[in-house]
């Protein structure tokens, strides 16, 4: 097991940032957002109902045409970066339901990835503030410092952590945020830290495609199946995979979150590592890294070095159902009877303009019924990190979501995201409804096999096995880092 190296992120490492007052009001010189892009707002209002932070308080200002209008109110100078000012911009999910909606074409997505840096370099936050966003961005960003995490969560989970926190008192005086962390969880296999996806993967008979895949950070980690049945699928249509070992965390969550810098590093690193390998696809199977990735291109426009290699790398970036819905199937399939809810991840839905692959991918399947769910639109509160720094409103949207779900009577639910699946487990209560990403589903009628049907509950109770696991694990674990 390696320990990947911290993404930069110290004084000295971040952006010139030249401050011009005046011109551009509170926001410093380096790309605030801009009057053209602000202008084109003309306050109409069809984005407000798929805002979900209007759908929940009916705030002016915590709708996307509010929110415009304090970036103008920035920009003019006339406010202060304070925390009234910060906190709506912190309440948006930027989940981009607002860019579907607007029928004049406003570009909130600019707009919102424009602010986020602002604030982060032109405001201070709180301590705790500070120091939970910081042990997140410690955290997830790194599969070898994920997997400890996740022993430790196994052995939460073995010895039934929640039920002894409960009966004494301690889940009731954490803070909403620390639940927030217990509850999403992901459930801990260790059998399955130790999985890896090989370097290369031939295609089954002759090969159409040379591509190759993003692993991602939490997806590794606890979606291993997702990308062990993404390889599988992808070969099995006669795609050559190639998923280099030097690939680390794409930049998604901290470019989502306005941390700049370490967005760039972590872009930069991501096309080192597929330059060269002759791929003419990067397949992605997570929608918010695909989202950051096909904006490389724009992020490091101002880098003279990565400008035109990030543009090309941004121009081979597709979604793993994209890829496949061009490709003729060549794969047969078998039936799986089912009546399966979609759910649209809103970095592949709103963010990409994917709504029609995955469903006619899903499609490919004998027998699986796709049916769409009300208020598909509304985000599920996930949002990246939203559902951990914004846990009451991550709280109300997912139970929102689950009730939309649950309305159609699915057999089951597919979704394109890890931060989707972990925030529909949590709120579906019981755990009752089997949950895939698409690829499983794919990857399954390939191999003929009915995984609806065997799928075991969200929260299984803890085997006696686990220990015994744990140890293994560690064992392994430390034998890696000897050699
Ligand atoms: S963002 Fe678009 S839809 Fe919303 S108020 Fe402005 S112009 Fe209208
Ligand atoms: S990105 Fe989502 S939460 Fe933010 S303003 Fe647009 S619709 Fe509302």
């Amino acid at each position: 097991m390696t320990t990947q190296p911290a993404a930069p992120r110290d004084e000295d490492q971040r952006l010139h940032v030249e401050h011009a007052h005046g011109e551009t009001g509170i926001f410093d010189a380096h790309h605030p957002p801009t009057d053209e892009r602000i202008s084109d707002c003309v306050h109409c209002g069809f984005c407000l109902p798929t805002c979900p932070t209007y759908a929940l308080w009916g705030e002016e200002m915590d709708s996307p045409r509010g929110r415009i209008y304090l970036m103008k109110i920035g920009k003019e100078g006339a406010v202060e970066f304070d925390d009234t000012y910060v906190q709506h911009f912190d309440n948006c999910l930027g989940c981009m339901a607002c860019v579907t909606a607007c029928p004049s074409g406003v570009k909130y997505d600019e707009l919102i990835e424009a602010v986020r840096p602002q604030l982060e370099r032109n405001y201070r936050r709180d301590r705790s503030d500070r120091l939970f966003r910081e042990l997140i961005f410690q955290l997830f960003p790194y599969p070898s410092r994920l997997r400890v995490a996740a022993v430790f969560g196994a052995l939460y989970q073995w010895i039934n952590g929640r039920q002894l926190l409960e009966r004494a008192g301690v889940l009731r005086r954490i803070t909403p945020r620390l639940r927030a962390v217990e509850a999403l969880l992901p459930r801990a296999r260790l059998r399955d830290l130790a999985k890896r996806v090989p370097a290369f993967t031939p295609a089954r008979g002759a090969a159409r495609r040379r591509v190759g895949l993003l692993t991602g950070c939490v997806q590794r980690v606890f979606f291993a199946d997702v990308n062990a049945a993404t390889v599988r699928v992808l070969a099995a249509e006669g795609c050559e995979v190639v998923a280099p070992r030097s690939q680390r965390c794409c930049g998604a969550l901290s470019e989502h979150a306005g941390r700049e810098p370490e967005a760039l590093a972590r872009a930069r690193r991501l096309i080192d590592a597929f330059e060269g390998t002759g791929v003419d696809t990067v397949v992605v199977n997570v929608a918010g890294c695909g989202s950051t990735m096909k904006e490389y291109g724009r992020l490091l426009r101002d880098d003279p070095q990565y400008a035109e290699r990030a543009a090309a790398f941004s121009a081979k970036v597709r979604d793993v159902s994209e890829l496949l819905a061009e490709l003729e199937p060549v794969a047969p399939r078998r039936p799986i009877k089912a009546r399966l809810a979609y759910h649209d991840a809103c970095h592949l839905g709103h963010g990409q303009g994917v709504r029609a692959e995955p469903r006619a991918v899903l499609r490919t399947i004998p027998g699986l019924e796709v049916i769409d769910i009300p208020e598909a639109e509304i985000c599920c509160g996930s949002a990246g990190i939203y559902n951990l720094v914004k846990p009451e409103a991550g709280e109300e949207l997912g139970q929102r979501k689950v009730a939309n779900v649950v309305s159609v009577a699915p057999d089951a639910l597919a979704t394109a995201n890890p931060g989707c699946l972990l925030q529909l487990r949590r709120h579906m209560s019981g755990g009752e409804l089997p949950m895939f990403h698409p690829m499983e589903l794919v990857d399954a009628s390939i191999r003929g096999i009915n995984p609806i049907r065997s799928q075991p509950t969200a929260n299984p109770p803890p085997t006696r096995r686990q220990p015994a696991a744990i140890l293994s694990y560690l064992a392994r674990a430390s034998a890696c880092r000897r050699k």
